[in-house]
C-alpha cells in the first residue's frame, strides 16, 4: 500500500519533510525537490531517491525508475531515516 505524501515534521529532528509510506513502507524525503544532477549526487552520495507519481505519492526510484522516467519530481531521502 501506498498513500499520498504530505507535509510532516521528522520525529527525531523536528524539521519539516514529507512523509508516506512506499508500498508499505514508511518514508521521509527533504520536502525541497531536486533536479536530476541532485538526485544523482544524493544517489552517489549513498541516500535513495524518490520519485512524486501523479497519485501523490513518493515511489523509490530504483534503477529501472531512473532509466524509464518515472517520477515527476525528485525528492531526496531525509538522513534520520538512513540506515
Ligand atoms: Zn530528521
Amino acid at each position: 500500500m501506498s498513500t499520498v505524501a504530505r507535509r510532516a515534521k521528522c520525529p527525531d529532528c523536528r524539521a519539516t519533510v514529507l512523509s508516506g509510506l512506499d508500498e508499505g513502507i514508511p518514508v521521509r524525503v527533504e520536502p525541497e525537490p531536486v533536479d536530476p544532477a541532485g538526485e544523482l549526487a544524493a544517489l552517489c552520495d549513498g541516500r535513495r531517491t524518490y520519485g512524486l507519481v501523479a497519485d501523490g505519492t513518493l515511489a523509490l526510484r530504483d534503477e529501472w525508475r531512473i532509466r524509464s522516467g518515472v517520477g515527476l519530481k525528485l525528492y531526496v531521502e531525509h538522513p534520520c531515516g538512513a540506515r
